[in-house]
């Protein structure tokens, strides 16, 4: 065994099915009595239910959240909690809503429930990202990490199938790049192939029938130590790429994480062999890579970043900004060897370790 380091994130789970019932209780718990809803526009009915739920304890609904978490949204949501003397925030949603709730928390430090809907892993991470005047920046504080994680099955049954398997397919880039992870530990990687294990056995189960509970549930379960994954360890050369092309071409979150993925891996794949070994025991395939993208296909995942709406001439661009700030990678960072990633994964080749 090699040396290694690991500092374990605090925060209480409560994973089934119905457990939303609860949620009145978890406020109670967190010594709160005043919670605010944060939902999508879209979700916002299921903030209402949430709402009727919290009795008591619920002040009101922001149904606001967007993705990317712009800090003028999160300035107009102050206000509305501020207004409100919440004492609690409860995100229920996606990545962008848990993202407006950790907004909140870093200003306000008030504590927060998050009720993920998605496998985005958003409420495992200490993790923040927020965007002003169009620049996003990420950044990593106790403050942010909400305290209490109610995982309710029963709030993914209507995660349409497309954004399910993309979903799905970016909580399992977490785990394979903390597999490689440069400060990787044994706990984490177990927990990681955990995670891709689970959501490789529950996507297929959920794309032929999307109201199979015990697949959505293996799927969010899954998605949970993908997420503890990606709060605990670094990310590499993939999160990077997703970061620069979904930054600079406003390219959709799930979609672009699902085309690079199969690819990045295939980049690393000689420099982190135990990484593969383990990737490849968790997804059945010898090939880890290939094996991802033959998931993708087979799920009816998009697997052309020109389907997603990248511009065909901006592959050098990209190149360039993946090397002005690279993050530290497994293989080394090379400008052909990024062309030709970029360029299969524009075209949808399969991807290529070469
Ligand atoms: P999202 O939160 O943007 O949700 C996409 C859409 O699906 C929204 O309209 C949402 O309301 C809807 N939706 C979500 N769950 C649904 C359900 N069960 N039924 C019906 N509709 C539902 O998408 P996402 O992929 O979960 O999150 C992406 C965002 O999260 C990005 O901004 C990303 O950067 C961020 N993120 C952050 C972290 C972190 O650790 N900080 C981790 C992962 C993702």
């Amino acid at each position: 065994m090699q040396s290694f380091e690991y500092n374990a994130l605090p925060g209480r789970v409560v994973f089934g099915r119905g457990t939303v019932a609860n949620v009145k209780a978890e406020v109670e718990a967190l010594g709160a009595s005043q919670a605010l809803v944060i939902t999508t526009a879209q979700q916002e009915s299921s903030g209402a239910v949430l709402l009727e739920k919290l009795g008591d304890c619920g002040a009101g609904i922001f149904a606001g959240a967007v993705m990317h978490t712009p800090v003028n949204v999160t300035e107009a949501a102050l206000e509305f909690a501020a207004d409100l003397g919440v004492d609690c925030l409860v995100a229920v949603g996606g990545g962008s809503t848990i993202g407006l709730a950790k907004a909140i928390a870093l200003r306000t430090d008030l504590p927060q429930i998050a009720i993920p809907t998605t496998y985005a892993g958003s409420e495992a991470t200490p993790i923040l990202g927020q965007t002003e005047d169009g620049i996003k920046t990420t950044q990593r504080g106790m403050e942010i990490l909400p305290e209490t994680i109610i995982y309710d099955v029963e709030l993914t049954l209507t995660l349409p199938v497309g954004l399910t398997v993309t979903s799905g397919l970016n909580a399992i880039a977490h785990s394979i790049e903390g597999l490689y992870a440069r400060d990787s530990n044994p706990i984490i990687s177990m927990i990681a192939e955990e995670g891709i294990r689970a959501l490789v056995s529950a996507l297929p189960r959920i794309v032929e029938e999307p109201s199979n509970v015990d697949a959505r549930s293996d799927a969010l379960y899954g998605s949970w130590g993908c997420g503890v994954t990606l709060g605990a360890v670094g990310m590499a050369l993939h999160h990077k790429l997703c970061h620069v092309l979904g930054g600079t071409f406003d390219l959709p979150h799930s979609e672009t994480h699902s085309v690079i993925l199969p690819h990045a891996m295939a980049y690393n794949a000689a420099h982190a062999p135990e990484a593969m070994m383990r990737a490849a025991r968790a997804i059945g395939d010898d090939n880890a890579p290939l094996g991802i993208w033959e998931l993708s296909r087979s799920l009816g995942a998009p697997l052309t970043l020109e389907e997603i709406g990248m511009p065909a001439d901006c592959i050098e661009q990209v190149v360039q900004l993946v090397l002005e700030n690279p993050y530290w990678n497994p293989a080394p960072l090379e400008a052909q060897r990024l062309r030709t990633l970029l360029q299969n994964a524009y075209s949808g080749l399969p991807p290529n370790s070469a």
